[in-house]
């Protein structure tokens, strides 16, 4: 027996049902779905996706028993509806409708009253004794058969259907007479005859074979092709081909048709949604050729019908315990549903529909925490624009950084930070960011950068800060001389206003409104149930008391990451860094540390107070040391006075600093081993903040990690330096405190030998994006003129810095965090790179056994709500492998 391609569904059963949406698709599971639950739905029949994929695998030819089966359901609908398909009495006419797993955007569009043809035409006029309608129908279905399955442009109709009005003086195709649509008709059949040099098919078999060719092919048609490698959806699934029974919302004024959502999709409000429009067929809702009304209306002009639709929106929710859209269709004052499914909707909605339906007892709590998309609630942490402006788009680069703003154009970090004195609101258009510009960047609204790819130090910063960014812009050409920039023939000068959308990578021009999502009650009742079912710990990447307390704010329950680098680049120390970098002596050396010293300590004082007893967990120096050297001759001949080296020799020893790889070079913990003093000055600062604080009753657990160790050594040795100093410090102050050493696994060797790092390591913490550049031997700077193509092609399915690699990178941390166990079964472990803030990771944090993750202050909530549904995913929870920021 042939493979069973065709599913059934009419007079009130169905073959198929809800849960089968692999097979028939999303439309075909809502429409039998529907038919079982006694709901009014045209018989139909759904051919599966396998046929599909079987269609293609045969070199677009029909897998062997498919058609037969097609003609065999036909055969059932047409007893269920007392019709003929091709009939020159009774007619059946059919839609022909595409439907994936998932709704998507570029696949085949409905064919409409498919079946007529110069007879079937004429038993559909004597039938309905309308001939007007006969021939509005037939004329449509040329233009779409034409268009949607040939692929004929639908202008060529559309023009002479313009003509026509204009002839007869009219404004809308309701106002063109019977014999105006006969004579179309005949005309559009002369175009279909003229573009394709063939007439149009008369036989119904015929043109339901083609459209059902059509829908298949749509499968690997451009635009479906494209959405899916962009949202990566496998291009296996293949699509079903609904082939359903007409009905006609245009036969009148009992007719109509219309699209609702069972609650509010923008504001969750509980409240039936929706428009329609009377004498119409679904095409004309969405075409907007005529403005649909709102659905409560359906009550004054077909009561019956609205009493019927709201019992059974009613009962379709109850059914499926969410928020649903649907179609339907009212022929002569009877109703007919032609779609449902789960609705989209907002964030802020979402969590509405989800509080609200915990409260109506429609569904529990963990399902309500399963129902948020972690990387939608992004949308409600940052200013948006507002979704009713109306936006002139200019150019399109990557959504670095979340989140939207507004300001005048500047070109350097220094203007911008002059700006911001002087409050006003700039965008700082850069090619690259580099460290130099953090106090710009900081001092903007938001940044745009023409190279560089979402780990760009651009992007990287921004999400950190919080900051809205788009990077890698690669349209716009930056002309740092003439301050403007170019797309196209375009010319931004500075002072012109943008906006730019991080969230889609939008460059707007000029000043589009910004909102403020609201934060309502309902995201707090969500967060709260999610710390009820989450295991893993959330910590935040803060470097400074201000963004500590921004964590705090988010939920933060302690620093997995304060990077003692960044707190070098401010003004007034980077002089200090320079010496000490640039001095060939210990004494040297020491005279700078010295001047660091007391600033280190205040910062890691004002971080510790604000953490207020929750851990923070410092790294000790990891720069790449050329971020910190002088750039300019002018940086040189200063610093040549204040350290009194001549200019000369300063220069040959920044000169000799160079490295060909600085991120394999002189960094991390290789600084602590050559030169101790640093680690011994930082930790010195770490500890007398510690004892002070606690002195002052304040208490305090500060976790001091030493950066890229590869050999257990270089731990052993770095240990002994911070605890020494640890110790004496305690002694000095004669108090307590509880400290930890621990280090960062961001090297593939430590992974590998973590058994023997362990006794060492009081903690470890996974620094995944040192690991995944060092696991694939991939600098994270320079893979942006490479990496985004690896993803196109396919080459890689993810951007391995935006979600772990769980097959290379993610083995290596479970053999680190397996071997770091075996020695000490308790030891606390966490992840302090980029990845700890994104949903996909986080999930696999939690699997793999981590105690933490920690993130952007920003991405608390995320990573909080992808915790606790990593927990659930147990309970019937949902699959999170498709869930992306
Ligand atoms: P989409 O995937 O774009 O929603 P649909 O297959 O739902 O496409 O078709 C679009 C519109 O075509 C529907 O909203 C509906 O109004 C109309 N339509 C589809 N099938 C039928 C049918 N059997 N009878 C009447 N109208 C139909
Ligand atoms: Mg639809
Ligand atoms: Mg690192």
């Amino acid at each position: 027996m042939a493979k069973k391609y065709v599913y059934f569904f009419g007079n009130k059963k169905a073959e198929g049902k809800g849960d089968m949406k692999d097979l028939l698709g999303g439309k075909g599971a809502g429409l039998a779905e529907m038919t079982n639950l006694g709901i009014p739905v045209p018989s139909g029949f759904t051919i599966t996706t396998e046929a599909c994929n079987a269609f293609f695998k045969a070199g677009k030819k029909h897998p062997s028993g498919m058609w037969k089966q097609v003609e065999n359901d036909l055969k059932k609908v047409e007893k269920d509806m007392g019709m003929k398909f091709g009939d020159s009495k009774n007619p059946l006419l059919l839609s022909v409708r595409s439907g994936a797993k998932f709704s998507m955007p570029g696949m085949m569009d409905t064919v409409l009253n498919l079946g007529l043809n110069d007879v079937t035409l004429q038993a559909i006029i004597n039938k309905t004794n309308n001939k007007r309608f006969g021939y509005d129908a037939y004329r449509r279905f040329i233009t779409m058969f034409a268009n949607i399955v040939m692929g004929v442009d639908r202008m060529k109709f559309e023009n002479v259907l313009e003509v026509m009005k204009e002839q007869k003086g009219v404004a809308n195709d309701t106002d063109l007479t019977a014999e105006d649509l006969e004579k179309l008709s005949e005309q559009f059949k002369k175009i279909y005859k003229k573009e394709l040099k063939k007439d149009f098919p008369q036989d119904p078999y015929e043109q339901l074979k083609m459209a059902i060719n059509a829908v298949f092919g749509s499968w690997f048609g451009e635009r479906a092709y494209k959405y899916r490698t962009l949202n990566g959806i496998s291009h296996d699934l293949g699509t079903a081909c609904n082939v359903q029974t007409m009905v006609f919302g245009n036969m009148g004024n009992t007719s109509g048709t219309g699209v609702a959502f069972t609650r509010n999709p923008s504001t969750g409000e509980k409240k039936f949604f929706g428009e329609f429009l009377l004498n119409a067929q679904g095409e004309d809702v969405v075409a907007g050729i005529r403005t649909p009304v709102p659905v409560s209306r359906l009550q004054k002009k077909l009561p019956k019908c609205y009493d019927q639709l709201v019992k059974i929106y009613k009962k379709l929710e109850k059914h499926y315990k969410d928020m649903l859209d649907i179609e339907f269709t009212i022929q002569e004052g009877t109703l007919y549903m032609l779609q449902t499914r789960v609705g989209k909707r907002t964030a802020s909605a979402a969590l509405r529909i989800a509080v609200n339906m915990v409260k109506e007892k429609l569904i529990d709590k963990k399902i309500a925490v399963q129902r948020i998309d972690p990387a939608q609630l992004d949308q409600l942490l940052h200013l948006m624009i507002d979704p009713k402006a109306k936006v002139e788009k200019i150019a399109k680069g990557l959504p670095a950084s979340p989140g939207a703003a507004v300001g005048t154009v500047i070109f350097t970090a220094d203007e911008a930070e002059a700006a911001a004195e002087k409050n006003e609101k700039v965008i700082l258009v850069r090619t690259e960011t580099s460290p130099d510009d953090i106090g710009g960047m900081y001092a903007a609204q938001g940044i745009l950068t023409a190279r560089g790819g979402m780990t760009s130090h651009a992007a990287v910063v921004a999400r950190g800060m919080g900051k809205c960014c788009v990077a890698g812009c690669g349209a716009i050409t930056i002309n740092d001389e003439k301050k403007i920039f170019t797309v196209g023939d375009l010319t931004i000068k500075e002072g012109d206003y943008i906006t730019l959308n991080g969230t889609t990578g939008d460059v707007i021009l000029g000043e589009a409104k910004l909102v403020k999502p609201k934060l309502t009650g309902d995201f707090d009742q969500i967060m709260i149930w999610v710390d009820q079912y989450r295991k893993l710990g959330v910590r935040a990447n803060a470097d400074t008391p201000h963004d500590a307390k921004v964590a705090l704010g988010f939920g933060a329950e302690g620093i997995g990451l304060c990077r003692t680098e960044h707190m070098f680049f401010e003004e007034s120390r980077i002089k200090a860094v320079r010496e000490m970098i640039l001095s060939n002596s210990i004494e040297g050396r020491q005279k700078a540390l010295k001047k660091l010293l007391p600033m280190q300590k205040s910062d890691f004082i004002g971080i510790l107070k604000e953490m207020k007893g929750l851990p923070v967990t410092i790294r000790l120096l990891d720069p790449p040391l050329h971020e910190f050297l002088p750039h300019t001759d002018e940086d040189i001949k200063a610093l040549s006075k204040s350290m009194e080296v001549p200019v000369d020799k300063l220069r040959a020893k920044n000169a000799s600093l160079h490295e060909f790889n600085p991120m394999l070079g002189h960094r991390g913990c290789r600084l602590g081993v050559t030169y101790p003093e640093i680690y011994e000055m930082q930790a010195r600062a770490i500890m007398e903040a510690a004892c002070e604080l606690t002195k002052k009753k304040i208490k305090v657990i500060p976790e001091i990690m030493i950066p890229l160790v590869g050999h257990v050594n270089e731990l052993k040795q770095m240990r002994e330096v911070v605890e020494r100093v640890a110790k004496e410090t305690i002694a000095k102050y004669k108090t307590k405190v509880n400290y930890t050493i621990g280090t960062m696994i961001e090297l593939p060797r430590a992974a590998i030998t973590a058994d023997e790092i362990a006794p060492f390591a009081d903690f470890y913490s996974f620094g995944t994006n040192d690991l995944t550049q060092t696991t694939y031997g991939l600098s994270r700077d320079d893979a942006g003129t490479f990496l985004p193509t690896y993803v196109e092609k396919g080459v890689l399915e993810d951007d391995p810095f935006v979600t772990i690699d769980q097959k290379g990178v993610g083995v290596l941390m479970k053999m680190a965090i397996e071997k770091g166990r075996s020695v000490k079964k308790k030891m606390k472990m966490g992840i302090c790179g980029e990845h700890g803030g994104e949903p996909r990771s986080v999930v696999f944090c939690h699997q793999v056994g981590l105690n933490y993750v920690s993130c952007s202050p920003y991405r608390i909530p995320i990573a909080k709500l992808a915790a606790a549904q990593a927990n659930l995913a147990g309970t019937g929870g949902k699959d999170l492998s498709k869930s992306t920021v």
